[in-house]
């Protein structure tokens, strides 16, 4: 493993961490809703870096973005914070939870 493979690899697991601790401990849900996508963006960005640095071919890459960004996509559309408790709600990739699994809130 090179040292720009570390680099990303070390980033990616630093950053998912980090973003992960950060939304556990600030359950503002404007907050969480507002960050969430970065986050998540950010990291699947960061993880794409991990490929290019460990020298994936340019044919999987171009599958591998496609599919990063549909993950993406589906984790941002179906993760809801719930107005009343601040809780992070996920759904299924092709639904969307209508209310808190934590104090049963209807969600905006
Ligand atoms: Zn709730």
């Amino acid at each position: 493993m090179d040292h720009r493979t570390r680099f990303f690899l070390g980033g990616w697991l630093a950053f998912s961490i980090a973003s992960g601790a950060i939304l556990f401990l600030k359950k503002d849900p404007a907050f969480r809703r507002r960050f969430h996508p970065w986050f998540s963006l950010l990291s699947g960005v960061l993880f794409l870096g991990v490929m290019v640095s460990m020298g994936w071919p340019l044919r999987d890459l171009v599958v591998m973005i496609p599919a990063v960004a549909l993950i993406w996509l589906l984790s941002v559309r179906s993760t809801r914070f719930c107005p009343s408790c601040g809780s992070i709600v996920g759904g299924r990739p092709f639904s969307r939870p209508n209310y808190c699994q934590d104090c049963g809130s209807r969600l905006e």
